[in-house]
């Protein structure tokens, strides 16, 4: 038997996926969600999203993006969670997917992988991961209360997960390679403000060190090379991010940094697959740019449909 195609296929179940589905479905376009883990990408880990519009008060980032799919499922998005997409094939006007099971085929693909963390590479790194090393403030810090904790790095992820875990721990010192924040105004005024924070200026992390669970930190100032062991319980690493983008790089054309090139209107160096999100090379990562991004995909894709016939013209406009 034939097996069926797809109009799209969407890779990555973050805002900008999602945001993709819910323009597509609610055009009536043929359209199945491919997500490695849970929906809801980065920002489902995020303790509290204060500029996405529409929420004053701000909202924790399961649940906005827990909203968004319920909101896309209902125009009839299929989302398959735990659904690792390891491959894709161009075969002209129908895509494969290959998939760790089997394989899928559409007509037109959005790539909305997102990014991961990245690791430092430092002794004790990977052996205390999971045992006092931590990438998920939000998943961790209720794990270091009234205990001593530190946080590397000093951009918006950083500055803004230290301020969640001063809520856990009795102090939180904060390691910065700068001598200045690199976090935007609002969360860099409210962090040298915050009591429970200290900071460590102009220094890296050399060594996590510990018996079963970490117990030390060892920071070298960047001029003197003095070398410092600092007791603490947790290390929250937040020094940038790589790209979920291995998996099409000998497909489309990516920058030199791993992120995926597109067009304006999002469309990658091969026909009919698009990108959005955190995953394409663009300079502003935020989730309301993530969201807009799968909506322009979302017509972008259409188009393509069109364009090669399988999907009668729309008439321009909004999807
Ligand atoms: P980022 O902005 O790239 O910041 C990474 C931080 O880690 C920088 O302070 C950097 O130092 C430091 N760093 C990089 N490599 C390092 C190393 N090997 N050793 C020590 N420190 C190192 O990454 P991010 O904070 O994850 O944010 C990523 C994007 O998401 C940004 O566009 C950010 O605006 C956005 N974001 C926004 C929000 C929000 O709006 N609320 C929240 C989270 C993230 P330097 O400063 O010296 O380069």
């Amino acid at each position: 038997m034939a097996e069926q195609v797809r109009d799209v296929a969407i890779v990555g179940g973050g805002p900008a996926g999602l945001s993709a589905g819910l323009y597509l479905c609610r055009s009536n376009v043929d359209t199945v969600l491919f997500e490695q883990e849970l929906t809801g990408g980065q920002a489902l880990y995020s303790p509290l999203i204060e500029n996405y519009p529409g929420f004053p008060e701000g909202i924790v980032g399961a649940e906005l993006t827990e909203r968004m799919k319920t909101q896309a499922e209902r125009f009839g998005l299929e989302t398959r969670t735990f659904a690792m997409v390891e491959g894709i094939k161009d075969g002209g006007d129908a895509k494969t997917l290959l998939l760790e099971n089997g394989q899928a085929l559409a007509r037109a693909v959005i790539i909305a992988t997102g990014r991961h963390p990245r690791k430092m590479g430092i002794p004790g790194e990977d052996q205390y991961t999971g045992h006092g090393i931590s990438y998920c403030a939000t998943c961790d810090a209720p794990l270091f209360r009234d205990k001593v904790v530190m946080v590397i790095g000093g951009g918006d992820a950083a500055v803004e997960e230290a301020l969640h875990l001063v809520r856990f721990a009795s102090k939180v010192i904060l390691v910065h390679r700068r001598d200045e924040l690199r976090a935007s105004g609002c969360l860099k005024e409210r962090a040298l403000a915050e009591p429970k924070l200290e900071f460590v200026w102009s220094s890296a992390l050399a060594e996590v060190k510990g018996d079963k669970t970490v117990q030390s930190a060892v920071v070298v100032h960047n001029d003197t090379d003095e070398r410092t062991e600092i007791p603490v319980s947790g290390v929250f690493i937040y020094v940038g991010n790589i790209p979920n983008s291995s998996f099409v790089a000998d497909l489309v054309e990516l920058d030199d940094a791993g992120y995926i090139k597109t067009e304006e209107t999002m469309a990658t160096s091969v026909p009919g697959i698009f990108a959005a999100g955190d995953v394409r090379a663009n300079q502003f990562k935020q989730v309301i740019i993530s969201a807009a991004e799968g909506a322009l995909t979302a017509s972008s894709a259409q188009r393509h449909l069109e364009k090669i016939g399988a999907r009668k013209a729309y008439g321009g406009g909004a999807v």
